[in-house]
Order: structure tokens, then sequence, then C-alpha cells
């Protein structure tokens, strides 16, 4: 059985068909994550998968049950971590997970979860006074207080610093070999890349592209690009022939191609031979926001 089964989904708001004919699934144990710009849908979707919106057209299930009907024996199973969910601000960290717990039947201990994510020095703190970034971590606790077969994570670590995103991301992780199934709503590319075993990509509420974060879009198949700086202009036509594409703007060298392994091969080669300095010498492949930049048709907005 599938964690999650959608078959053309639609939901509109008067005039506007938020979701249009969505359809997809999501494995059990794996980390599915939803991209899009604003506006796109990801939300619409995710609060119809939670039983939180209703439906127009579609099939969905959730862990076997309709979000639409059952969404009480549903809340006993799933986590949620909203972008901003209405908690009692009064309490300390300790007094919510433990209130929290009290709704599940099965629950995590409050010391285990206050360690997990890594709020041990504000235990006693309420949450009024919490950052942010403290403030999702605690979501998240919250999340994760009835042990979930399924979590959705709407937008999970924005306001973390650096630190702490790393520290959600092997949070994260961690769940996923327990066998839990996890719904991820980002606009960070990076943690898409670093979390998902599969990504979709939304845009004015249909589905433009599901795949591996490496293969969406064909990004495997697509040229990377060698980039170098020669000490001078005239140096740029004694370049070796290389299998693609050679742009040079004065020194500034850029080479798509195919062929990367030979290609670099050939342009490193012919300038140790020679003794030429190649400066700000790189290989890139086109990366994740590329691909979705372009899926999205943002990226004509966006300035390379
Ligand atoms: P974001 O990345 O900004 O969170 P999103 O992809 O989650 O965006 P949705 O919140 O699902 O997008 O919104 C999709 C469209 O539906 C938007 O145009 C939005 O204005 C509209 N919409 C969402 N909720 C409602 C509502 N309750 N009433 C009317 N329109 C709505």
């Amino acid at each position: 059985m599938n964690a999650i089964e959608v078959r053309d989904l639609h939901k509109s708001y008067g005039s506007l068909e938020a979701v249009s004919g969505v359809s997809f699934e999501v494995a059990m144990g794996e980390v599915f994550c939803l991209l899009g710009p604003n506006g796109a849908g990801k939300t619409t979707t995710v609060e119809i998968l939670e039983g939180y919106r209703t439906r127009e057209r579609g099939a969905v299930s959730v862990l076997g049950i309709d979000p639409a009907h059952g969404s009480r024996e549903l809340r006993e199973r799933i986590g949620i971590v909203l972008q901003s969910c209405g908690i009692q601000t009064s309490l300390t960290v300790a007094e919510l997970i433990e209130m929290y717990g009290r709704y599940y039947e099965h629950r995590r201990g409050v010391d285990e979860l206050i360690e997990m994510v890594e709020l041990d020095a504000k235990r006693d703190t309420r949450a009024s006074d919490l950052s942010g970034g403290q403030r999702r971590r605690l979501d998240l606790a919250l999340a994760l207080v009835g042990e979930p077969e399924l979590l959705f994570l709407d937008e999970p670590t924005t306001g973390f610093d650096p630190a702490a995103r790393r520290h959600a991301w092997s949070t994260i992780r961690a769940l996923c070999q327990l066998g839990k199934t996890v719904f991820l709503t980002t606009h960070f590319m990076d943690e898409a890349q670093t979390l998902a075993d599969r990504v979709a990509v939304m845009r004015a509420g249909a589905i433009v592209a599901v795949d591996t974060p490496r293969a969406l879009g064909g990004r495997e198949l697509r040229p990377s690009t060698i980039r170098f700086e020669l000490p001078d202009a005239k140096a740029a036509e004694q370049l070796p022939p290389v299998e693609g594409e050679v742009m040079a703007d004065g020194r500034s060298i850029a080479v798509r191609t195919h062929d990367t392994v030979r290609a670099t091969a050939a342009i490193t080669g012919w300038a140790l031979e020679r003794g030429i300095e190649l400066e700000h010498f790189s290989v890139t492949q086109p990366t994740l926001e590329d691909i979705y930049l372009e899926l999205t048709g943002e990226h004509e907005a966006a300035p390379a």
C-alpha cells in the first residue's frame, strides 16, 4: 500500500482553480517533497491530504483513509508541522509537549523529544519567549509527539539558522530510518536535494514534473559547464578542440559539454603542458534550482 494516493484532485475558490487535476502517490517510508512558487496550490493540496480542506473532485487516500471522512482516525496516525499554528504560548516547552502528548495513545517521552529538537536549554521557557527558529523546533517536537507514521512538514526550517537547519535535516533523516513517511513542502532547493527521495514541482495548480532530485527535468542528461579564466584573450584562440560549445568573453571561457571528463582532461592537460594558469576553474551541472526555475517558468524573471 502507498502512504498517499491522489487521483485527479480538483479544488476551486470561486472562479480560481487552485488545484486542477493533480495526481501522484507517495510510497511508505518515502520523503516526498512538493515544490512550487507562491500560490501554486501546495498548501491547498497538503491541507486536503491532512483533512483540513474539502475537495471538489478526485480520489484521495492517506494511510488507506479518505481524509474527507475518518479524519479523527487519521489524526492519530499523522503528525503535522504547519507554517503557523496556534499554541498556548504562555506554557513552557516541556508543558506543551506533555499536554499535546495526552491526545495520543502512543506517545514519545518529553525528554526524548526535547533532546531530538535540541531545546534542552529552553525546556522551562515559555513558547512566547522562544526565537522564531526555536518555535519551529518546538512545532516539530509537537508533530512528533504521537509517534506518527506519516509526517507533514510545511516549510519546516524557515527561520532556522544554518546549523539548526542541518540538525533538523538529520532529525528528519533519522525519522525516515525508523520507517516514517515524510511529506515536505519547502522553498529551499538544498533542503529538497538533501532530504527528498522524489520531488514534485507544482505550477498554477498542476504538477509539471515528478522525479528524483537528481533526474528532475532531465537534469542528469543536461550538459555541464566548464568555466575558467585565461591569462589573456589571445590564449583562447589556442584552446584544444573539445566536444560541445565554447563561449569566450575576453579572458573568460565557458564550455558547455556532454563529454565532461574528456573535455576537462583536454583543457587542463593543454594548460599544464604550456604552463598556463587557469584561474577560477570550475565544472558545474545545472542545479535543482536551475531546473526548478525552468519548470516553473520563472527563469526569465530570475537573473542568472
Ligand atoms: P505558498 O508557497 O505561498 O504557501 P501555495 O502553493 O501553498 O503558496 P495555496 O495556498 O494553495 O498556494 O494557494 C493557491 C491559490 O489559491 C492562491 O492563488 C491563493 O490565493 C488561493 N487560495 C488559497 N486559499 C484560499 C482561500 N481560502 N480562499 C480563496 N483563495 C484561496
